[in-house]
């Protein structure tokens, strides 16, 4: 995963929109800004929360600070205020980290070091499964750490080197780590070392304590911006391909895998009230960011340095918890009725056993095909072809390609007088 060397395009003037495609245009609002401004105004007069300062350095934060920026899985971004400010990715770093565990490990053995349930504690909980020793997610301290021991390489810096690429690579762009947050976190780090010698002495820590701490600390005090954590999120939303760049940097399952923590696991104790509230996979961190995605839509970063007491960034989880309630982003919201997938039907002649050629349209999921071989299938009942025509379809979900070939080879025409079946894919969509 080679990360590239700088970013794809400069950095949007405040509240301006960009697409890779097209330059400037002239000054015309933007509907998206003026959704994104009112919940900006609105949040702005918060002032509540402190800047975390166990960790000495992060206290020299400006704590008036605020910025957000949405990148969408297309490639378009949109940012406002302090978008460009740089901080400590922090806690938002983990499940990135993760992914990159997942990918060079798979599901099955990351699993046997980290569990996958929600904590209900804070994140630097001493948190270990009674039985396997194993922290019990990868979103708090005691099991961030464990999958950070998880990545290739036998040194805190070969370690971190494939987390800063990997991490990078999620951006699209270089990014560096802020050498005296680092230094801050390795002086006041001693509650994560033993957290680390814990996991370590239940055996669910891939190396020693002091590799994985310190390669944690420099993850923990790489350098981002809200723009920064937009594309990241955009990255997992768009099911592992980075917007921007076109890099697939980690597999769909892996994101998937990924945005399914987030949901269960990502805003620690407030993880449960998040889900029915916000709605949105998300990750905050100590350095006052907190990224958040729509799945197929888009990614989210914000940063504001208060905290509440649980850690997260109050006017982030204000400005989210807004942007979600007004514009009807949960993940569970309730669509209306979709487009029927099943277009245009023509029939040869007019008795019933001319043959039918029905016109499919869309995406199609288990649901969709279902839905296709239930309504057309009792066509095949009388004699002449039944053609199920795929050229307006965009995508077949690899079961419902499944239901369609059961349905084929079950329509066979062995019996005389019934209709044989036949799948037109001239674009291929529906695999091998
Ligand atoms: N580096 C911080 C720590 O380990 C990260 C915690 C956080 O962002 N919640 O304490």
């Amino acid at each position: 995963m080679p990360a590239s060397d700088q970013a794809p395009h400069t950095p949007s003037p405040q509240g301006r929109a960009q697409h890779p495609d097209s330059s400037p245009s002239a000054e015309r609002p933007k509907p998206l800004h003026l959704a994104l401004n009112s919940v900006f105004e609105r949040v702005r007069s918060l002032k509540d929360g402190e800047v975390a300062s166990y960790i000495p350095e992060l206290a020299r934060e400006n704590p008036d600070q605020m910025g957000i920026a949405l990148a969408s899985v297309r490639g378009t971004t949109h940012e406002m205020g302090d978008s460009a400010a740089e901080f400590t990715i922090q806690s938002v770093s983990k499940p990135f980290v993760f992914a990159l565990a997942l990918e060079q490990l798979g599901l099955a053995e990351v699993t046997t070091h980290v569990g996958l349930e929600p904590s209900g504690e804070p994140f630097n909980a001493i948190s270990l499964e009674e039985a396997s020793g194993r922290p019990l997610n990868p979103m708090i301290n005691a099991g961030a750490i464990v999958t950070t021991s998880l990545i290739t390489g036998d040194t805190a810096a070969d370690k971190f080197e494939v987390i800063r690429r990997g991490l990078s690579a999620f951006a699209g762009r270089t990014l560096t780590v802020d050498e005296a947050v680092f230094e801050s976190e390795v002086e006041t780090g001693d509650r994560n070392r033993a957290l680390a010698y814990l996991a370590k002495s239940a055996g669910t820590l891939a190396s020693s304590a002091e590799v994985a701490t310190r390669a944690y600390f420099r993850q923990c005090a790489m350098g981002v911006n809200a723009r920064d954590l937009a594309i990241m999120a955009a990255t997992l939303a768009g099911g592992g391909v980075n917007p921007i760049t076109r890099e697939r940097v980690v597999s769909e399952n892996v994101a998937r895998w990924t945005m399914a923590v987030m949901t269960s696991c990502g805003m620690y104790d407030a993880s449960g009230e998040w889900l029915v509230r916000v709605g949105l996979p998300a990750k905050s961190g100590v350095g006052g960011g907190i990224v958040a995605l729509q799945p197929e839509q888009f990614g989210i970063g914000t940063f504001s340095p208060r905290l509440n007491d649980r850690g997260n960034s109050v006017r982030g989880v204000a400005m989210l918890e807004e942007l979600s309630q007004r514009f009807g982003l949960h993940m569970l919201e309730h669509r209306a009725e979709p487009l029927s997938p099943i277009g245009e039907i023509s029939r040869a002649g007019d008795s019933a056993d001319d043959d039918v050629s029905a016109h499919l349209r869309g995406d199609l999921k288990f649901g969709d095909a279902e839905h296709v071989l239930t309504e057309l299938l009792p066509e095949l009942e009388s004699g002449g072809t039944l053609t199920l025509d795929f050229g307006a379809v965009t995508r077949v979900g690899a079961p419902a390609a499944r239901l369609f070939r059961w349905a084929e080879a079950g329509a066979r025409p062995t019996d005389a007088g019934k209709r044989r079946l036949v799948l037109h894919d001239p674009e291929h969509v529906l695999g091998d």
